[in-house]
């Protein structure tokens, strides 16, 4: 029997794991300058932090949780985002008494029972930044220029941020019973989940995909329309910080974001080069989260960037001509040569060079072969008669040309040569 990965879970190979360990980097840089520390939570949480951070209307909590129980029959779950665990660490640590303002991220691997397709797994990884006691909306313009800094800065520039306000305690409940109003008129044309979920948590449909209920939605009162002074006002001042520092976005009233806990900003951004999956990004304020999970009544807003989506758009425009090459192979003939060169070559790797050589140590003419297969830049030939006489050929695999070293002080030379 040959195994292969499960459905929706992938490898990632080495060839690809370049891009990976780029996006981290550059990732970690901007954190850096932005002021956030990053926070490692576990795979595996009570069952209950999703449900009632994420909702039990939601998607992600009524149909893609992988859910484990534990000995005694309690629900653990694979987390399928990151905020409800960052939340609950923030809250279990009491991460607020040492600072009155918490800018987290965290890097890893999420977890939906999704149909997968293309740029949707079943476990994907993200990129999740929260920033955890400001009530904005200058913090806000903040973690939206930082995700948008951070696509920028891959070389990522046709992506589109789209934002929009949900609107508060006070004035959402305004606008759902008006929604409420307007899906009870369309319950024929809505499918059988929309139906439920116009009674009980109408901004749902928003998210359902079923073209029918997409096309009511479409037609559908917005929040636009609802929002308190005081959500307008937070609104405002967010775009205008947004157009201060010239960070182009526009607006989408239906942007809802399939999960409960979001409060006023919401905000995605999205490209057109991967099909169905146009978003790479997605965030926003969760005011209430803190609260609910059982902590102090603290302002948060975050976002979660697909690091698969963002791999997808970044190996579409890379140089696949650009490979890493090590710097030097070592082809050793004898028994001598064979021991001395292994010294060499942990010294040469002490100093930082890639050195590669023949574990096998066969002849000269399958050195040359595996040398040129690893495409190195040079190649050091060293038999026992060159020990004897302490002078050895090094080839330089590009220009073809050779020249004689000499092997007293070798590894300085090599030093030298290879810089
Ligand atoms: P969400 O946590 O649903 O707001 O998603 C944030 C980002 O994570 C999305 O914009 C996607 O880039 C990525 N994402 C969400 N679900 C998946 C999935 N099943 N497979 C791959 N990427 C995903």
């Amino acid at each position: 029997m040959e195994f292969s990965t499960i459905k929706g879970f992938k490898d990632i190979l080495p060839d690809e794991v370049g891009n990976w360990q780029q996006l981290e980097k550059k990732a970690r840089r901007l954190f850096h300058v932005f002021g956030f520390n990053e926070i490692k939570t576990p795979v595996l949480e009570r069952t209950e932090l999703f449900s009632r951070g994420i909702g039990q209307e939601t998607d992600i909590v009524s149909k893609e949780m992988y859910t484990i129980p534990d000995s005694k029959g309690r629900g653990q779950t694979l987390r399928p985002e990151a905020t409800a665990s960052v939340v609950r660490a923030y809250i279990q640590h009491r991460l607020y008494q040492k600072y009155p303002v918490q800018k987290l991220f965290s890097i890893g691997p999420m977890f939906r029972h999704e149909r997968p397709q293309r740029g949707r797994y079943r476990q994907f990884h993200q990129i999740n930044a929260e920033f955890i006691g400001d009530p904005g909306p200058k913090s806000d313009a903040d973690l939206i220029i930082l995700c948008m800094s951070l696509i920028n800065n891959l070389g990522l520039n046709e992506l589109k941020l789209q934002i929009n306000s949900l609107g508060c305690l006070k004035c959402r409940p305004l606008f759902q019973h008006e929604l409420q109003d307007n899906l009870a008129q369309k319950e024929d044309a809505l499918c059988e989940d929309c139906l439920r979920r116009s009674k009980t948590n109408p901004l749902r449909v928003f998210d359902c995909k079923v073209e029918g209920c997409r096309q009511i939605v479409s037609k559908a009162p917005t929040i636009s329309d609802f929002l308190c002074a005081e959500c307008l006002d937070h609104f405002n001042a967010l775009k205008s910080y947004m157009n201060d520092v010239k960070v182009p976005f526009a607006i989408d009233h239906s942007l809802v974001r399939g999960l409960d806990y979001y409060t006023r900003t919401t905000f995605e951004i999205q490209t057109e080069h991967l099909g169905a999956q146009n978003a790479v990004a997605g965030g926003g304020r969760y005011d209430g989260l803190v609260k609910l999970l059982g902590g102090p009544d603290h302002p948060a807003i975050g976002f979660a960037i697909g690091m698969e989506r963002i791999i997808a758009l970044i190996s579409e425009q890379h140089d696949k001509t650009k490979i890493n090459r090590p710097n030097l192979f070592i082809a050793a003939i004898g028994e001598k040569a064979e021991i001395e060169t292994f010294q060499w070559v942990m010294k040469l790797r002490k100093a930082g060079f890639w050195v590669e050589i023949d574990y096998a140590a066969k002849g000269l003419k399958s050195q040359m072969k595996k040398a040129g297969r690893l495409a190195v830049k040079k190649v050091l030939i060293v038999g026992d008669d060159e020990i004897a006489t302490g002078k050895a050929i090094l080839r330089d695999m590009d220009t073809k040309n050779q020249d004689e070293v000499d092997l007293q002080d070798i590894i300085n030379k090599l030093k030298e040569l290879l810089l």
